[in-house]
């Protein structure tokens, strides 16, 4: 099987009747191996991403942004030790630089007669997926009224596909996505 990842132009088109394995796996956004599983049986996880920490953090150490604090040598949630060193975490450095890891287009015209319990859907999802991974968080919406669509953008490629999943097991529709080389944002549609 070819590689996307090989091929900058490649998309993917799914739609939900394709995703019933999944759904099974409690944990769809990263499966069972800590890395994005993709509907066409390979992984996402090892792109080169610029704002992974080239050495290891010292400890303590906390975000003077975000109050996450490295712990046995990931950012997590935990209150910061004593004395802890300030560092920037990788997703403040996004944030701070405006430069997602991914981005998240809602569209099509259920989206406009559905607005309001999509977005609630994603909030919650966003809100779940950054409690267990703090360095994976929704940067910006932007809504496009005048093209109709809604632009998400986020600071981690497993939150982008784990919300657009969700969008799809929710509320069905389709999904495409296309995984750029050299850094560049995941870019996953859904549409309905
Ligand atoms: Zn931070």
């Amino acid at each position: 099987m070819p590689s996307l990842t090989r091929n900058p132009r490649a998309f993917l088109r799914v739609r939900r009747g394709s995703l019933e394995g999944e759904m099974a796996n409690p944990h769809p956004q990263t499966g069972g191996s800590g890395h994005l599983a993709r509907h066409d049986g390979l992984e996402i996880g090892h792109r080169a991403d610029p704002y992974r920490e080239r050495a290891k953090v010292a400890e303590p150490c906390v975000c003077p942004d975000c109050g996450a604090s490295v712990h046995d040598g990931r950012w997590t949630w935990q209150p910061a030790s004593p004395g802890a060193a300030s560092h920037r975490c990788p997703a403040c450095r996004r944030i701070h630089d405006r430069v997602p890891a991914g981005e998240l287009t809602l569209e099509g015209p259920f989206l406009a007669a559905h607005e309001g319990e999509i977005l609630q859907l994603l909030t919650h999802v966003e809100a779940r997926i950054r409690q267990e991974h703090p360095l994976e968080r929704q940067m910006a919406m932007h809504q496009d009224a005048g093209h109709g669509r809604t632009v998400v953008t986020f600071t981690g490629t497993h939150i982008t596909h784990g919300v657009a999943q969700a969008l799809l097991g929710a509320f069905a529709g389709e999904m495409q996505a296309s995984w750029p080389e050299g850094g560049a944002p995941i870019r996953i549609r859904w549409s309905r």
